[in-house]
């Protein structure tokens, strides 16, 4: 099985420092902002909200994996200056998306954290590279993937020498079809369990409502997760992805409140 990735008894649980920001200490570390940069403007106004809320690193997505190639793909090259810009602005360091290795050099010039999706938990290839430099991961789950083959994966980015690697459970796929995806809550407290690495949980990848996004936030803090990865828009109806399952400027601040009370009755302190 898995050798780098799991607990062992000399191994002390991994913080992986972002910038400024540990993931995995006793604080939880909440990750905001928009699914796609769309712009200039969006991406100010969005990782205002993120930051006033209380968040500690700015996501946005530059190149973006779509179900259909006819969708939105993202701003690629040209979101990764204005996301860099926007993180500089709000002083939050930022995580954008890594789709292909021939991207990688690119994204890891604008970047604090690279983001593997779930579609890409078993690119092995691109995995290998990222292996092979020093930015921090934020490494996602498969939608279809068990905890045992995530774990594997995660190690062949720890083999090539990467130790930086933070989990993140994004909900997987059952046979459930009134939410986007299942939250696997379980993942949190097994994989706390079986690997010293940090993790998060996605609450709008994992309900796809943001309605929803707040329960399951303060509900993967209860469960003990190292901090989450929330998306927040400046304006969702009009988000040009994701934007159901976005929250609010308002609706984050309120999140936050939520999400510090649970945190600090579970002896995590303020996020
Ligand atoms: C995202 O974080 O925007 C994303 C595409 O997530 P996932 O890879 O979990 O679907
Ligand atoms: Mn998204």
């Amino acid at each position: 099985m898995t050798a780098l990735a799991l607990r062992a008894p000399e191994r002390a649980d991994t913080i992986v420092r972002v910038r400024d920001v540990e993931i995995g200490g006793p604080r939880i570390v909440v990750i905001a902002g928009p699914c796609a940069v769309e712009s200039e403007e969006q991406a100010f106004a969005s990782a205002r909200a993120a930051r006033d809320g209380g968040a500690r690193i700015l996501r946005g997505g530059a190149f973006k994996p779509r179900t259909s190639p006819y969708s939105f793909q993202g701003l690629k090259g040209d979101g990764l200056p204005i996301l860099a810009r926007a993180g500089a602005a709000t002083r939050l360091p930022v995580v954008t998306e890594v789709m292909d290795a021939r991207q990688l050099a690119l994204v890891a010039e604008h970047a604090d954290m690279l983001q593997v999706g779930s579609r890409n938990m078993q690119n092995f290839s691109l995995l290998e590279e990222i292996g092979r430099c020093r930015t921090p991961v934020l490494f996602k789950r498969g939608m279809s993937a068990t905890l045992d083959e995530y774990l594997l994966a995660a190690e062949y980015i720890l083999k090539g020498g990467n130790s930086q690697v933070v989990l993140c459970e994004r909900g997987i796929r059952t046979f459930e079809q009134s939410t986007r995806n299942t939250m696997d809550l379980n993942a949190v407290p097994m994989l706390k369990r079986r690997t010293h690495l940090p993790v998060l949980v996605d609450p709008s990848h994992g309900t796809g409502l943001s309605w929803m996004v707040p329960r399951l936030a303060c509900a993967a803090i209860a469960a003990g997760a190292d901090g989450l990865l929330v998306e927040v828009h400046c304006d969702p109806p009009h988000a040009w992805c994701d934007g159901e399952q976005s929250l609010s400027p308002d609706q984050f601040r309120q999140m936050m409140r939520e999400v510090a009370a649970v945190a600090v009755a579970v002896g995590r302190g303020e996020p």
